[in-house]
C-alpha cells in the first residue's frame, strides 16, 4: 500500500516516556502520528514512578532535616506529618505534568485517542471503541507493569502502583524484593515513621551494584531500623478480621501486617496487543524483541522503552524513543542507542548512584585494576551528630588509568553522579580528575581526592 493510503504515518501504542518522545519528534520531523494510551499520558514514569516517588523521596528526607536541624540552632516545637497532604499534593502536581505531556504532543500535532489500541493487522490497529484505523509504521511503547508473584493471597499485597494512593499509612509494612523499588519505598515508609520490613528472596541487594555500596545501604538502612529477611519466600498472605493481614513467610512464624508490597521486578505489557497479528517475535520474558534500531523481527514495527527489556530506565526509553523517530523520519543516517556505560540511582535514604562496571565486574573483565576509595562523614552528619557515613569508589584500568566505574552512597551522590558520568562516558582518567582543583567544602571534591 502506498503511504498516502495509511490514515497515519506512525501510530504509538502507549504514551510513556518512550512513546511521548517518538511521537512528538516524529510529528516534528513531519509525520502524521496518532498514539493510543489507555490509562494516562505520562507512563509509569510520570503517573506511578520516578516522579511520584521522588516527591515522596523529598517528603520523606525531611524528617532527618527536622531532627537535625536543632543541632544548627533551630528550635521548631511540635513537629506533625500529614501523609493526606503530601499525597495529595504529589497526585496533583502528576496531573499537572499529565497536562504538559498532553499539551506537548497536542502542539505537535499528535492525535490522541485515550483508549487502548490492539494490532489486528499488519497495518492494522483496531481502538477499544471499535475504530480502525491503518499506520505505515507502528510503535510499541507500552511499557512493564509489576510482577506479583503467586503465593497464597497475593492479591492481597499491592505493588508500587497502589503506594501512591494509599489512604493511610500502615503501622507496619512488609515490603518483598531487594531492588530499586523495595529500598527506595522502605526509605520512604521508615522516614514517614512505619515500621519497615524487606523480604527478600535471595541474600543480596540491588544486585547489580557494587558490593561495598551495598553492604553500606544495608548497614545505613539497618541502623535507621529497617528490618532485613534474606532467602525468605512469602507463603501466604490472609486478611485478618481486625484489618491487617496474617503473613507466613517461609522461615518464620504468622506474623501480622497492616500492608504487604510486591516489588519484585516489572513484567512487559505485551499481552493482548495482538503483536501475533503481525507476526512480532517476543522473547522469554515476554519482551518484544528489537536490534540496535529498536525495529522488531516485522520491518515496519518498532518497540521502545520498558517493554523490550533491555535497560528499564526513563532516560533510556527516552533516546530509544528519540533515535526511532531520527532512524525512520529525520534526514540522516539510522541512529541506534548506545546502552553502555549508563548512569543509575537509587533513592535510597541516603541515595546510591553509579556508573561503569562494578570491582567485580573489572576485576573479571580487565586484566589489572586499580580501585581508589573515600569513606568519610559528611560535614553536614557530623555536626547534625548522625553517625552515617559515605562512601565512593572509583574502579579504574590498572594499566592506562581509565576510570571504568564510580560508585557512590551519600546525600545527593545522584547529583554528583550526573556530571561524573560524563568524564567516564568520555574515557578519562584518573589523573584527569586529580588533575581538576577540588570545590571546597564539598562532598563532591572527594571525586577529585581520592587515594
Ligand atoms: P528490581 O529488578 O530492581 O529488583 C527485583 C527484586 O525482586 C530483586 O531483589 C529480585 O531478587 C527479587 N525478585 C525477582 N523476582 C522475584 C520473584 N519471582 N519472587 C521474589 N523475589 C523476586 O525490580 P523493582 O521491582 O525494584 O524495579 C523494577 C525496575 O524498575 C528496576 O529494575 C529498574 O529498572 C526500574 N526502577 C528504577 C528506579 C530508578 O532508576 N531509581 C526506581 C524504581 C524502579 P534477585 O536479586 O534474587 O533477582
Amino acid at each position: 500500500m502506498p503511504a498516502e493510503q495509511y490514515d497515519y504515518d506512525l501510530f504509538t501504542i502507549g504514551a510513556g516516556s518512550g512513546g511521548v518522545r517518538a511521537s512528538r519528534v516524529s510529528a516534528a520531523h513531519g509525520a502524521k502520528v496518532a498514539i493510543a494510551e489507555e490509562h494516562r499520558v505520562g507512563g509509569t514514569c510520570v503517573i506511578r514512578g520516578c516522579v511520584p516517588k521522588k516527591m515522596l523521596v523529598y517528603g520523606a528526607q525531611f524528617a532527618e532535616d527536622l531532627e537535625d536541624c536543632q543541632r544548627f540552632g533551630w528550635d521548631i516545637g511540635e513537629r506533625s506529618f500529614d501523609w493526606i497532604k503530601l499525597r495529595d499534593n504529589v497526585l496533583d502536581d502528576v496531573t499537572r505534568i499529565e497536562g504538559s505531556y498532553t499539551n506537548t504532543l497536542e502542539s505537535h500535532g499528535v492525535e490522541i485517542f485515550n483508549e487502548r489500541a490492539e494490532i489486528t493487522g499488519p497495518h492494522e490497529i483496531t481502538l477499544a471503541s471499535g475504530k480502525t484505523v491503518t499506520a505505515k509504521h507502528i510503535l510499541i511503547a507500552t511499557g512493564a507493569r509489576p510482577r506479583m508473584p503467586e503465593c497464597q493471597g497475593a492479591e492481597h499485597a499491592i505493588s508500587s502502583n497502589e503506594a501512591f494512593h494509599l489512604d493511610e499509612l500502615p503501622k507496619k509494612i512488609i515490603i518483598a524484593g531487594g531492588g530499586y523499588i523495595a529500598n527506595e519505598f522502605a526509605g520512604i515508609f521508615n522516614e514517614f515513621g512505619c515500621d519497615v520490613h524487606i523480604v527478600n528472596r535471595g541474600d543480596r541487594l540491588l544486585r547489580s551494584y557494587d558490593e561495598a555500596v551495598r553492604d553500606r545501604l544495608l548497614q545505613i538502612s539497618t541502623t535507621k531500623g529497617i528490618k532485613f529477611r534474606f532467602n525468605t519466600t512469602f507463603e501466604y498472605i490472609k486478611p485478618c478480621d481486625e484489618g491487617g493481614y496474617f503473613v507466613k513467610l517461609s522461615d518464620c512464624d504468622e506474623e501480622k501486617a497492616d500492608l504487604v508490597m510486591f516489588a519484585v521486578g516489572r513484567i512487559p505489557n505485551t499481552e493482548g496487543l495482538g503483536l501475533e497479528n503481525a507476526g512480532v517475535e517476543l522473547g522469554e520474558g515476554g519482551e518484544v524483541k528489537v536490534d540496535r534500531f529498536s525495529k522488531t523481527n516485522v520491518d515496519h514495527i518498532y518497540a521502545v522503552g520498558d517493554v523490550t527489556d533491555r535497560v528499564q530506565l526513563t532516560p533510556v526509553a527516552i533516546r530509544e524513543g528519540q533515535a526511532f523517530a531520527e532512524t525512520v523520519f529525520g534526514k540522516g543516517e539510522p541512529v541506534a542507542v548506545d546502552h553502555s556505560c549508563i548512569p543509575s540511582a537509587v533513592f535510597s535514604h541516603p541515595p546510591i548512584a553509579a556508573v561503569g562496571m562494578t570491582e567485580g565486574e573489572a576485576k573479571n573483565t580487565l586484566g589489572s585494576v586499580k580501585v581508589y576509595l573515600s569513606d568519610f562523614r559528611p560535614m553536614k552528619n557530623v555536626l547534625a551528630g548522625r553517625n552515617e557515613r559515605s562512601l565512593m569508589k572509583m574502579v579504574c584500568d590498572g594499566d592506562s588509568g581509565k576510570i571504568v566505574g564510580i560508585h557512590m552512597i551519600a546525600p545527593e551522590a545522584p547529583e554528583m553522579m550526573q556530571a561524573a558520568a560524563i568524564a567516564v562516558k568520555a574515557g578519562l582518567t584518573k589523573a584527569d580528575f586529580d588533575a581538576t582543583v577540588a570545590i571546597h567544602p564539598t562532598m563532591a571534591e572527594e571525586l577529585v581526592l581520592m587515594r
